[in-house]
């Protein structure tokens, strides 16, 4: 029943010189684990996971994703796993400004073939459940940035997904919005969300129920 494993998994950059970003991981994530992937800027961990995320494919090495080989997989068809097993948020929020937050967390099930007004009612029933029931048809861009991160986080989960991803969550928030941002994620843990939180923070890897430590592309701690 694991979601995520990863074996020997190598990720080279083609450039002059080539830059091995990450060298040899291996990793399991269970259902309802959540791990922190700490380590300082450059070591790989971006890299690490888009490769855990079924975003990028490894140069060498396996991905088992919610039991499907992503090396092995089709463009369309790791496309698809993605939609349908996979949520992922970014520091940098990545929402579609001149949309309303309903509309950027419906967003999260276009690839689904969910018709539309299940999409609105899943995507209103997510907004609630990160506390913003009341901003639903606000545009994304008026919100403020922890608020802007809570949509994200809502159109990550909105699907049900097998595991989330986030990468620096926190990171462009000031530290009390983070803090709020840090207890959602721990309430969607507790609910059952599996997730792994890329972070060099040390009070969101503490939130977290184990820890590991990139350096230079690999895993040290
Ligand atoms: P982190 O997230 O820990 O800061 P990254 O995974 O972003 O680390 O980067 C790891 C290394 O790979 C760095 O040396 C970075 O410059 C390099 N790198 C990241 N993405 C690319 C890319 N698309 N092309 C070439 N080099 C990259
Ligand atoms: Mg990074």
């Amino acid at each position: 029943m694991t979601v995520l494993e990863l074996t020997d998994v190598r990720k080279t950059y083609a450039g002059e010189p080539p830059v091995e970003a990450v060298r040899g991981v291996s990793l399991t994530v269970e259902p309802g684990d959540m791990l922190a992937v700490r380590g300082a800027s450059g070591s790989g961990k971006s890299t690490l996971l888009q490769l855990m995320a079924g975003l990028d494919r490894p140069t060498s090495g396996s991905v088992r994703l919610a039991g499907e080989s992503v090396p092995a997989m089709s463009d369309r068809a790791l496309a698809g796993l993605r939609a349908h097993r996979v949520g992922v948020v970014f520091q940098q929020f990545f929402l579609l400004d001149a949309l309303s937050a309903l509309e950027n967390v419906a967003s999260g099930l276009l690839y689904r073939g969910t018709p539309a007004r299940e999409r609105r009612r899943l995507a209103r029933a997510a907004l609630e459940r990160v506390g913003l029931g009341h901003r639903t048809g606000h545009h994304a861009g008026k919100l403020s940035g922890g608020e802007r991160q809570r949509v994200a986080i809502a159109r990550a989960v909105v699907g049900r997904p097998a595991i989330v991803f986030a990468d620096e969550p926190t990171g462009n928030l000031d530290s009390a919005t983070g803090a709020g941002i840090l207890n959602l994620i721990k309430e969607l843990n507790a609910e059952g969300t599996t997730l792994v939180i890329v972070t060099h923070e040390e009070a969101v890897a503490r939130a977290c129920r184990s820890r590991i430590e990139m350096r230079d592309g690999v895993l040290v701690a």
